[in-house]
């Protein structure tokens, strides 16, 4: 088959009603739609974009999300796109880089990683759609034993879906709630936005090295810099919004955090064609309602100092399966409170803590400079952040090597960018 798929168009969507429509094809929707779909479920997967499309995002796997992969089976696809492994973090604050060892991950372009994802539901007999828009229309009924969800695209509604569950996956901007009461979004007033452009730097000898994941941090945000599967470099930057006018534009905001930081790709960032988003810190109350759950970035934004926003929404998908099967089974209002208490995830409370430090720009540089000074409290920081896992790089290189010793091929096509800035 091949890796773009073929969409289908809504007219030749079976008209009767869904088990599920999952609403956002990013890594948390795509894979609760593949996992629902084994599982027997007749699920449609709509995104509004036409994919493949770039995100914002560095596109660094973590050892966490890499488990969730091979868990659903995925890693040997997931292996054949060819993105490097991880091994070090190098954070830049003015002054020589703080070296410290990763333990491990794998940097991905986000276009190809969510477009294979997509092709993997689709082969689980998930009906796909993109370039639709989806909205959640009717008000919740507790009688009622279905939702419904109205389709558009370009703005033009092409028609409304009964489903008898529906999966907001949506992303930070969670639009397809925007017709549902009772949802609450606490948004952080310090909040920054995230930027992201893509590179083609051909010294693959400037920082980022191949496996290596650079931060660089200023006085108006931080940006992480990362080569994906075609060495490419990814820059990925969450700033603050009055940083950003102020430098009037996001080249201008990028290049100058780097070159406070003392990184050497400032120049690079004119001519790049930037993507944004809108506040990235934000909680949205409840998580669940009458036949709708919500999952991943959508529900709650989690800073990715190494990955940790992708297994977020990873995690989210594989804990969400299981009950969507059990509501499937036979409704009860107890699923609401019960997809309301999230487990704790990962290591949430350190990149909080690491979030605060890093917007104290005048304090990181003589922290970043004590710790070159002193390795081992480096490497315990960095271990509390990322903590040492058993998930080697020879598990993950052997998962994408076919029986006769070579590495998939990893087919190379255009990309499409959203929310240009
Ligand atoms: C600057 C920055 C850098 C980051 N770097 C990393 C990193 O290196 N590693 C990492 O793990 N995480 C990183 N993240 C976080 C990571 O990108 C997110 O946590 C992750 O993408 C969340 O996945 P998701 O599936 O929940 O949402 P998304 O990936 O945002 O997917 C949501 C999808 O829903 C679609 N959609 C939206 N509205 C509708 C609608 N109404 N109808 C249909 N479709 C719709 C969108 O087009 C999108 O495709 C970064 C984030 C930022 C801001």
């Amino acid at each position: 088959m091949s890796e773009i798929p073929s969409w289908p168009s809504s007219a030749a969507l079976p008209s009767a009603t869904w088990d599920v429509v999952v609403i956002g094809a990013g890594l948390a929707g795509s894979l609760t739609a593949l996992l629902a779909s084994r599982a027997g479920a007749r699920v449609l997967l709509v995104e509004k974009k036409a994919l493949p499309r770039d995100k914002v995002c560095g596109g660094c796997l973590n050892t966490a999300a890499l488990r969730v992969f091979e868990r659903a089976g995925l890693l040997p696809g997931l292996a054949a796109l060819g993105g490097p492994w991880l091994e070090r973090y190098e954070l830049f604050a003015g002054g020589p880089p703080l070296r410290i060892p990763l333990a491990g991950g794998v940097s991905v372009s986000r276009s190809r990683l969510d477009a294979w994802l997509v092709t993997q539901a689709r082969q689980a007999a998930v009906h796909c759609l993109d370039q639709v828009q989806a909205l959640v229309v009717d008000l919740p009924d507790p009688q009622s034993p279905t939702r419904v969800v109205e389709l558009s695209r370009a703005g033009q509604p092409l028609e409304q879906l009964e489903t008898r569950l529906v999966v907001v996956a949506d992303g930070l901007a969670h639009a397809s709630l925007q017709k549902q009461p009772g949802f609450v979004d606490r948004i952080s007033p310090r909040s920054h936005v995230g930027l992201a452009a893509r590179a083609a730097l051909p010294s693959a000898a400037t920082s980022p090295e191949r496996g290596t994941i650079a931060m660089a941090v200023g006085a108006g945000g931080y940006v992480g810099l990362a080569r994906d599967e075609t060495g490419d470099v990814h820059l990925a930057a969450a700033v603050d919004p009055r940083c950003l006018r102020s430098a009037g534009g996001p080249a201008a905001c990028v290049a100058a955090i780097l070159g406070q930081a003392g990184h050497p790709l400032q120049g690079a960032c004119a001519g790049l064609s930037w993507i944004g988003t809108g506040p990235l810190t934000h909680h949205l109350h409840p998580a669940a309602a009458h036949r709708l759950f919500v999952v991943g970035d959508a529900l709650r934004y989690v800073e990715p100092f190494t990955g940790e926003g992708m297994a977020w929404a990873l995690h989210g998908a594989e804990r969400l399966a299981p009950l969507l099967l059990r509501a499937l089974a036979g409704w009860r209002p107890g699923f609401i409170p019960e997809w309301n208490q999230p487990p704790r995830f990962g290591r949430g409370a350190w990149c909080r803590t690491l979030t605060t430090a890093l917007r104290s720009h005048w304090l990181v540089r003589p922290v970043v400079a004590g710790l070159r000074h002193t390795p081992r409290l480096a490497r315990y920081l960095a271990a509390a952040i990322d903590p040492p896992s058993d998930f080697s790089r020879e598990r993950y290189e052997a998962a994408g090597r076919p029986a006769d010793g070579h590495l998939l091929p990893v087919a190379t096509r255009p990309v499409s960018s959203e929310e240009a800035v």
